[in-house]
C-alpha cells in the first residue's frame, strides 16, 4: 500500500509533471517571474471557470482577505463579524487592521457560519460580513446576502478551503463559491484544493468599482507608477506560481470529483455509528472537500489519534481552539461558554486523510481501522 498522507502532493505532482517541468522551463527562459503573460493568462481562466467579472491574483490567502477590507475602506472601529470556528487568519486581519471582530457561532451540522446568529451580532457599527466557506462547502448566501441588503453591508467570502464550490442561489441560478458576495478571497496555499507550489491568493469580483480598488491596494496604492493616492501592500503571485496553478486549474472540477469519491467511502462506512457522526452536506452547496471532517462521541480523541499515526495514518484537528479561546485575541466581550456549537466542534472534529490520489485499499485500511478503535 502507497504510504498514507493527510495531502498527497507527490503523486499527484508525478500526474502532471511533463506539463509543470515544461511551463516552469518556459518562465524560466523568459525571465518574465512577476506579473508576465503567465500571470494574465492564468488570471483569465480562472475567471472564465469561475463566472466572474474580475480576479485579482495576490501574494497568499491572508493578503487577499486584508486587501479586500481595505479595498472596502474599513475603518478602526468598524465592526466585521465572522466565525468563531475558523482558521486564524480572518480574524488576523481585522485585528491589523485595527477593525473590530465580532464572533459568532456557527451551525452544528454544517460547521458553517450561523445566519441567525450573524443577524443578532449586528449593531449600527457592522459594515462587513466574512463568511468562511469552511472545509469546502459554502456557508448559507442566500440568507447572508440578504441580511447584508437590510442593513447596508459588505460580503466578504473567505473561499480559501472551497474553490470550484458551486451554490444553487434563491434566484435559480448556480454560482461558484467566492462570486456571490461583494469580494471573495482564495488561497493557493500548497495544500489547498488548488494549491500552488509555494504561496499564492486571488481576490474575486463582479464589481468594476471594487476590482479598481483592489488592483490600487495590491500595487502599493498607485494608479500611475510612482504616484500613490493611497496606502496600500505589495502583494503579487509570480509567474510560476501562476503557471502551475493554470496546469492544476484544468484538473479542479476532476481533482474535487476525486475527493468527493473518498468523502463518499468514509460516508458509507461510518454511516449511522452511534460514535462518529459525518459532516453533512448542505442542499444548497456542492462540497468540494478540502477537509473531511467528522465528529466523535465518547471516543478518547488522543488516543485515537496515537492509535491511528501507529498504524501510519495521520489524523489532524481543525480548528482545536476556537479564535475567542486563542491567547492572542482573549476579549472582555468573550468568555469561555460564549459559542457552545464551536467549543463542543473544537473539542469533538477530527479530520481524516483527504486529497485527490486517496485509493481504495487506502481507504478501507484507514476505515477500518478508525472502526476498530472506536468499536472496541
Ligand atoms: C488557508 C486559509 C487562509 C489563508 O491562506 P494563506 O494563503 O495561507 O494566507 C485563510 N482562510 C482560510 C479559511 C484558510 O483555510
Amino acid at each position: 500500500m502507497k504510504e498514507i498522507k493527510m495531502v498527497d502532493l507527490q503523486s499527484q505532482y508525478q500526474k502532471i509533471k511533463p506539463e509543470v517541468d515544461r511551463r516552469i522551463m518556459e518562465i524560466l527562459d523568459s525571465t518574465a517571474f512577476i506579473n508576465g503573460p503567465y500571470v494574465h493568462k492564468f488570471q483569465k481562466n480562472l475567471e472564465s471557470y469561475l463566472g466572474v467579472k474580475h480576479v485579482i491574483p495576490c501574494g497568499n490567502g491572508t493578503d487577499a482577505l486584508q486587501v479586500a477590507m481595505m479595498a472596502l475602506d474599513l475603518k478602526p472601529g468598524d465592526e466585521v463579524i465572522t466565525s468563531t470556528f475558523t482558521f486564524i487568519a480572518t480574524a488576523e486581519v481585522i485585528a491589523l487592521l485595527g477593525l473590530t471582530p465580532v464572533l459568532v457561532d456557527v451551525d452544528p451540522e454544517t460547521y458553517n457560519i450561523d445566519p441567525e446568529a450573524v443577524r443578532r451580532a449586528i449593531t449600527p457599527n457592522t459594515k462587513a460580513i466574512v463568511p468562511v466557506h469552511l472545509f469546502g462547502q459554502c456557508a448559507p448566501m442566500d440568507e447572508l446576502m440578504k441580511i447584508a441588503q437590510e442593513h447596508n453591508l459588505y460580503v466578504i467570502e473567505d473561499n480559501a478551503q472551497a474553490i470550484g464550490s458551486e451554490y444553487q442561489c434563491f434566484d435559480g441560478t448556480t454560482r461558484k463559491g467566492g462570486t456571490i458576495g461583494h469580494i471573495g478571497c482564495t488561497s493557493f496555499f500548497p495544500s489547498k484544493n488548488l494549491g500552488a507550489y509555494g504561496d499564492g491568493g486571488a481576490i474575486f469580483t463582479n464589481d468594476d468599482k471594487f476590482a479598481e480598488q483592489l488592483r490600487i491596494v495590491v500595487n502599493h496604492g498607485m494608479k500611475v507608477r510612482y504616484y500613490h493616492d493611497y496606502v496600500g501592500v505589495n502583494s503579487r503571485l509570480d509567474s510560476i506560481q501562476a503557471a502551475i496553478l493554470d496546469v492544476k486549474l484544468a484538473h479542479l472540477d476532476e481533482y474535487a470529483a476525486s475527493r468527493r469519491k473518498a468523502a463518499d467511502y468514509y460516508d458509507q462506512a461510518f454511516a449511522n455509528h452511534p460514535n462518529l457522526k459525518t459532516p453533512k452536506r448542505f442542499e444548497k452547496s456542492t462540497h468540494v472537500f478540502h477537509q473531511y471532517t467528522l465528529t466523535i462521541k465518547d471516543i478518547n480523541r488522543e488516543e485515537l489519534q496515537k492509535f491511528l499515526n501507529s498504524h501510519g495514518i495521520p489524523m489532524m484537528i481543525y480548528y482545536p481552539v476556537p479564535l475567542h479561546l486563542q491567547s492572542a485575541y482573549q476579549d472582555p466581550r468573550y468568555k469561555s461558554g460564549d459559542f457552545p456549537v464551536s467549543e463542543q466542534l473544537a473539542a469533538s472534529v477530527i479530520s481524516l486523510p483527504m486529497h485527490t490520489e486517496l485509493d481504495e485499499e487506502q481507504l478501507e485500511f484507514i476505515t477500518s481501522k478508525v472502526l476498530e478503535f472506536v468499536n472496541q
